[in-house]
């Protein structure tokens, strides 16, 4: 959640950013558009001047000394302006306020032709045009002059240096590289920022701002790829008012993105610094849990041993005598049970003293563990010196088996009892009883009658034997077992 949150935080702050610089470009590019479109209205302006001045009679050759006067006193006024110039209805030049004309006969221009053939007076914007004597793209506007009958009557043009814009763009540019670019609506390259000689009067690429302004839009703002660099960049774009121009404002995405990156840097040291707090009590918290597991887990292992010999005790006989009974009838598997007593062990005690009857029982309980050894056998200390075996999948046969083996360790053991009314050593009397289903008992409790029910048997037949339902097992008939002695 953490890592998602800064992810959300930062992708939202980013995409402010950009919102934001979108905005403050599109305002930029608005004060371009102004400003192209405040320059052509002095074009405007001064060329109604001119034809004001020029009066309503076509000039002739000889008064193109006073109009170039006049042109120059104008030019004065307006300094935008690098020249005017008066093109008669053939095409040639007639008067100009430059002392080298670019071009002599306009008849062949684009812009020549365009007035000819139109009927306003309205503003006409050519390409650019290169001056070769003074070594500069100019662009050239254009009147129409029509006659008093409505014929044409030639053109006036005034120049305006394509550096000139350029120069402007220049002061907007700002800490963030911003480039500028006045185009036509047809894409020709009118002023840029930086300037690129080569670049003006070419064609640009169709492009998005483009088919934006064709469709009527007269600002916006877009990020895409530059065709050419391949770098991201933000674009804003305004039409200029009164001319089918357009100025582009772009900006580098990164620079745009530089602070918003740079506090990036210093957020996400925080923000690990954050993640790696809770990932650290995360994982304490873990280990603790886990502690916690085991010490409940060895509690409960606790409350089911018996202190005295370590066999599981009678809590646990209470549950997994059940539950052996119901796993082996779910799977018709025999059930056997083996109830160990040892013999005269009240004797033992009186003889040999509470504690050595407390280490005699240790030592019996180990000989009958040693003697079990399937993976689901429980040997319990059901209580006293009584010691239970649930031997879940074995039969009668089998169960006597380890029973007897059980009798003749404990005998092996060898442990002197010498008030025993049985023989000079501890022996044990086992009862087992077997449920194999086939005339099931009614409950566990049941097979621990009939265990019982047999250990009494082998305590009455003698003890030191086995009775199970599978026959009775006892000592060798010799008498004399050899005793080792042990204290
Ligand atoms: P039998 O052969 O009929 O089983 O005779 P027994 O003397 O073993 O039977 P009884 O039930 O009369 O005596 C059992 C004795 O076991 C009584 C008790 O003092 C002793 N006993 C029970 N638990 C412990 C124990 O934890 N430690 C010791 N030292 N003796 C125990
Ligand atoms: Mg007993
Ligand atoms: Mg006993």
């Amino acid at each position: 959640m953490i890592v998602a949150s800064a992810i959300w935080v930062e992708r939202n702050s980013r995409f402010q950013v950009l919102q934001s610089a979108g905005s403050q470009a599109r305002t930029q590019a608005k004060s371009l558009a102004q400003q192209a479109s405040d320059t052509f209205q002095m074009a405007d302006l001064a060329l109604i001047s001119l034809s004001r001045l020029l009066g309503d009679e076509t000039p002739t050759r000889s008064e193109r000394l006073a109009i170039e006067k006049d042109m120059a006193e104008l030019l004065l006024r307006v300094p935008r302006i690098r020249s005017l110039a008066y093109f008669e209805e053939s095409g040639w030049l007639l008067a100009t306020s430059s002392r080298s004309a670019a071009v002599t006969n306009a008849s062949r221009t684009d812009l020549f032709r365009t007035l000819r053939e139109g009927t306003g007076s309205r503003l006409v914007v050519g390409a650019p045009v290169h001056d070769e004597a003074a070594g500069r793209w100019q662009i050239v506007a254009g009147h129409r002059v029509t006659k008093p009958d409505g014929e044409f009557g030639g053109m006036l043009t005034a120049t305006i240096d394509s550096s000139y814009f350029s120069d402007f763009y220049a002061t907007f540019s700002g800490s963030m590289d911003g480039h500028a670019a006045l185009l036509t609506s047809d894409g020709i390259t009118l002023s840029r920022y930086p300037y690129v000689e080569d670049i003006i009067g070419a064609k640009v690429p169709e492009s998005p701002i483009l088919r934006a302004l064709w469709r009527g839009e007269t600002s916006g703002s877009l990020q895409q790829p530059s065709p050419i660099t391949g770098a991201d960049r933000l674009q804003a774009f305004a039409a200029v008012a009164g001319q089918p121009m357009v100025v582009v404002f772009t900006l580098p995405t990164k620079a745009v993105l530089a602070p918003w990156h740079t506090e990036l840097v210093t957020r996400l040291p925080i923000v690990l610094l954050l993640l790696a707090v809770v990932v650290g009590v995360g994982l304490r918290l873990a280990k603790q849990a886990e502690r916690r597991q085991v010490i409940e887990a060895g509690l409960v292992e606790l409350s089911r041993t018996d202190a005295l010999t370590g066999l599981l005790n009678r809590r646990d006989f209470n549950e997994t005598l059940p539950h052996a009974w119901s796993r082996c009838r779910e799977a018709r598997l025999p059930l056997s049970l083996l109830m160990i007593d040892v013999d005269c062990f009240k004797l033992f005690n009186d003889t040999y003293g509470h504690q050595t009857g407390d280490t005699c029982l240790q030592l019996v309980s180990l000989a009958v563990q040693d003697c079990v050894s399937g993976e689901s056998h429980r040997v319990i200390r059901y209580g006293g010196e009584e010691i239970a075996v649930v031997l879940p999948d074995t039969s009668k046969v089998r169960a006597a088996e380890i029973a007897e083996t059980i009798r003749q360790s404990v005998v092996e053991l060898a442990i002197q009892h010498a008030t025993s009314t049985v023989t000079a050593v501890v022996t044990v009397s086992i009862g087992a009883a077997t449920e194999d289903w086939k005339q099931p008992r009614q409950a566990p409790g049941d097979l621990l009658d009939d265990a019982d029910r047999a250990l009494y048997r082998a305590k009455i037949g003698g003890r030191n034997q086995v009775v199970a339902d599978a026959g009775v097992t006892g000592p060798p008939p010799q008498p004399s077992l050899r005793v080792i002695a042990r204290n």
